[in-house]
């Protein structure tokens, strides 16, 4: 896609500070980040969202989600993290070229988890057996 910000950022069109690349993921670093050490893990390919995505590029994301997360834990002196995925324009997908956020933690750092709601068990049974 000629018009997609990573797409661009993977073909070298478009600057990025790049911490990781393998023969199918890069990753590099996100320029808003929520917590110093953000890292985007990306396939080199334009997948929109994880529904369009192969899956032998999905288990190379895979492969180096925790190999990245090392590194960056260690550059950042975190111990925890969050990975995300944000699938879709309603799940705050802001490029719509698949990407998993590394997002390493601190203590008091602000950023907010979702939190569960409150359901029935009924309605719970009833979703399971949906699905
Ligand atoms: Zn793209």
């Amino acid at each position: 896609m000629n018009d997609c910000l990573f797409c661009k950022i993977i073909s070298g069109e478009l600057p990025a500070y790049i911490v990781y690349e393998d023969e199918l993921v890069l990753g590099f670093l996100d320029i808003q980040p929520v917590n110093p050490g953000h890292v985007l893990i990306a396939p080199k390919v334009h997948f929109a969202d994880m529904l369009d995505i192969d899956e032998k590029y999905l288990c190379a994301i895979g492969e180096a989600i925790p190999k990245v997360a090392r590194k960056v834990l260690e550059a950042v002196g975190a111990k925890d993290f969050n990975v995300g995925v944000n699938n879709g324009e309603l799940a705050g997908q802001l490029i719509p070229h698949l990407h998993f956020h590394i997002m390493p933690r601190f203590e008091g750092d602000g950023h907010q988890l979702f939190k569960g709601k409150e359901v029935s068990s009924n309605d719970l049974r009833d979703l399971a057996a949906k699905l």
